[in-house]
């Protein structure tokens, strides 16, 4: 299935709602409407039944209980909860340094510079290998009792690196630090059904996981729980953790999607995936034009994540003139409105020029092996166009990494 005539190959910008999902989600708008909250009635009591068995799906993902979930408008709010939450606690105490990955998103890296800014934290950034994958050896050696949070993302959302986050987990452990995870791009790369006993706070995304737009959540472990401030004042929902009406059908669609890869069926899907990236990759990498792969191998990386790198050329170019055949995106949604060279591929070791020249693919649920061979060839026709326009930019400037 095409998009409006369009491969979609943008899915870690979004992902389309799984159908199932959708129909899971439709009664809760009409006849199943109602607060959560209104607890004096049957029809609030069924609504906030739905929302502790959304939240019991959502746990699964993770191997937590529904107790241990808050839903958020979206990872970026997670996020934001935990960092900001979690330092309100910890600000009268002795430790005062916070360490995230060179390649965080910016809904961790932005929240981190306000903890530095305007509340006395020290920001050190983890280095990060040219594979994409933090470099255990520096992280360990900046561990100490002065750190008090630690936040690496499980799965990047650029070039799809899969971090060892039990590895991270047991070293930030020893020094007794905090350990948040940003997985909003993990539930479709792997099997996380362990991973909330590796973590004391992880976030989750609905739209990343053909879920809706608008919710999130985050996973708080029991334990830091009474150390975790709200960051959104009003009502005292969730436990006084975060104020403001539960949207129901939201929060029963990012349970539906969590409940369906949660199934046997997401394994095989992934595989899938893989298939179909490693067909796009070698054909792409295949063609007559210098083309690399950016950050980790094929084996350690998200199933449906490419990101390439087109000696030679402006990934705008190539971009602008791929539409409106083919949708993907030169990294980020959230920050590609910023002239600015990725800063995810500038900490894996990449000059500005050659950051400028590389795109991310993302395939999905809906890639067929007959969107991969045409989206090959429409690449293969593209960089013609472009070399005979002259368009190539500054060829000789972009050395290969
Ligand atoms: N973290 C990661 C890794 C992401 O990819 C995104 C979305 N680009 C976010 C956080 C923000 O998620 P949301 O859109 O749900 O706020």
């Amino acid at each position: 299935m095409k998009t409006r005539g369009t491969i979609y190959f943008d899915h870690q910008a979004t992902t389309p709602v799984d159908q199932r999902v959708l129909e899971t989600m439709l009664p809760y708008f009409t006849d199943r409407f109602g607060n959560p909250h209104a607890s004096d009635h049957a029809i609030g009591q069924s609504a906030d039944r739905a929302i502790q068995d959304a939240a019991g799906k959502v746990a699964a993902l993770i191997g937590a209980t529904a107790e241990d979930i808050i839903f958020t408008s979206g990872a970026t709010e997670a996020n934001n909860l935990a960092l900001l939450g979690l330092a309100d606690a910890a600000a009268a105490g002795k430790r005062k340094r916070i360490l995230i990955s060179g390649i965080e998103h910016k809904s961790v890296a932005g929240v981190a510079y306000v903890l530095m800014t305007r509340r006395g934290f020290k920001i050190e950034a983890i280095p990060v290998l040219p594979s994409g994958m933090i470099d255990v050896d520096a992280f360990q050696s900046m561990l100490d009792d002065t750190v008090f949070l630690v936040s690496a993302m499980l799965v990047n959302n650029e070039i799809g690196s899969i971090q060892p986050i039990e590895r991270i987990s047991s070293l930030a452990r020893q020094a007794g630090a905090l350990l948040h995870t940003d997985a909003a791009q993990g539930p479709l790369a792997l099997d996380m059904g362990a991973i909330a006993r590796w973590v004391d706070a992880l976030s989750l995304s609905g739209h990343k996981i053909y879920g809706p737009q608008g919710i999130g959540a985050l996973y708080a472990s029991r334990a830091i729980r009474p150390r975790l401030h709200p960051i959104l004042f009003g009502g005292g929902q969730q436990d006084n953790l975060r104020a403001g009406t539960l949207p129901l059908p939201l929060c029963v669609g990012l349970g539906a999607a969590a409940a369906l890869l949660s199934s046997a069926s997401a394994r095989d899907e992934r595989e899938r995936l893989r298939r179909c990236r490693d067909r796009f990759v070698g054909g792409v990498l295949g063609l007559d034009w210098p083309v690399y792969l950016n950050g980790p191998d094929l084996d350690h990386r998200h199933p449906g994540n490419a990101n390439l790198l087109f000696y030679g050329f402006a990934a705008r170019d190539i971009l602008a003139a791929l539409q409106p055949r083919l949708a993907a995106s030169t990294g980020s949604a959230c920050t590609s409105a910023v002239p600015e060279p990725s800063h995810v591929l500038r900490a894996i070791g990449l000059s500005p020029a050659q950051a400028e020249a590389s795109i991310r693919f993302s395939l999905g649920q809906s890639t067929t092996d007959e969107h991969v061979d045409e989206a090959i060839d429409l690449i293969d026709r593209t960089l013609a166009t472009l070399a005979c326009g002259g368009l190539v930019a500054a060829r000789a400037s972009v050395p290969s990494p």
